[in-house]
């Protein structure tokens, strides 16, 4: 062995550490699958109450971060209270777009935000974040993981002075009146990090949206087996649209009008033919962000609107 290759082996090792070691100072994990105490007023968005009588209204952004994911929701629900809700924050090198995004769009805190799983395309953009914006609550799956981004992403939230969530099956993240938003995965542990991706279904009056992460097929099929998949209105295709994930039966139990895929250039081959074409076969309409830009969907009432930008 060179003594780079034995250098090297040992700033692996510190890093190792390091990032042990930071994990578990912040992260606030329990052992246990209790149910999830209710939401606090503090977990609410302090941005400003609408005036009375405003009507409800969700927003969600799928915003073009390239080859990864970041997804926005704005919520003013039926009991006049609003929030803000970020699922993954983007690579890297579409961190400033985010962030100006948030800021276009009015976004001043960031009362949940929702880490799915520490792969760099759905983490890099943390960083940056956290220090753009106040910040309520952070949750992640519980992983070990051992690069650089996620090592700066752990710093990043330790030195706001948060601790890390565990998102799990089960547990709540926020409901109000004609609103809740929660995680249906991880349902279980698995070795694969895109497995374990944290998965959320926001319910809005009648309309269900499901945010898969990059949860694959035996991910999928254990939230099937576990009847935890409800009949969706929009479905942010797992896994960038790749052949691993959104089986057949998947689409069928879900049953998605509206599929967004969070793609860009990449050498995987993202979104799969196989997988667009069983969307289609479904007849559900596909956005991709490649293709389409940022996509909006706007709930208000009986309307969804879906816009890109
Ligand atoms: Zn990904």
């Amino acid at each position: 062995m060179t003594k780079r290759r034995l250098i090297s082996k040992a700033a692996r090792t510190a890093l190792v550490l390091l990032v042990v070691l930071l994990a578990a100072s912040i992260f606030s994990f329990s052992c246990t699958l209790a149910p999830s105490p209710p939401a606090r007023p503090g977990d609410w968005g302090d941005s400003g109450k609408p005036p009375a009588g405003k009507q409800p209204e969700l927003k969600a952004f799928f915003i073009d971060v390239g080859q990864g994911d970041s997804c926005l929701i704005i919520a003013r629900t039926g009991d006049d209270r609003e929030f803000t809700l970020l699922v993954d924050a983007g690579p890297g090198g579409a961190a400033d777009e985010v962030v100006d995004f948030l800021k276009e769009v009015g976004v001043r805190k960031i009362d949940h935000l929702v880490f799915t799983h520490p792969h760099e395309d759905h983490i890099g953009g943390g960083k940056a974040l956290l220090e753009a914006f106040e910040v309520g609550k952070v949750y992640m799956p519980r992983t070990t993981h051992t690069t650089e981004a996620y090592e700066e992403l752990l710093l990043a939230i330790r030195s706001k002075g948060l601790t890390v969530t565990e998102a799990r099956a089960g547990k709540v993240i926020l409901e109000a009146k004609e609103f809740k938003a929660e995680f249906l995965g991880p349902a279980k542990s698995y070795e694969d990090l895109n497995d374990r991706s944290a998965v959320i279904c926001v319910t809005f009056g009648e309309r269900v949206l499901l945010f898969m992460g990059d949860a694959e097929a035996q991910a999928e099929d254990d939230m099937l087996q576990a009847g935890l998949i409800p009949d969706a209105d929009v479905l942010k295709v797992g896994h960038h649209g790749s052949s691993s994930s959104t089986t057949g039966e998947f689409i069928r139990v879900s049953r998605p009008s509206i599929a967004v895929i969070s793609v860009g250039p990449n050498p995987y081959g993202h979104p799969s033919k196989t997988v667009l074409d069983r969307l289609e076969r479904a007849g559900v309409r596909v956005y991709r962000t490649d293709l389409h830009g940022t996509v909006e969907i706007v709930i208000r009432g009986d309307r969804l609107d879906v816009s890109t930008r």
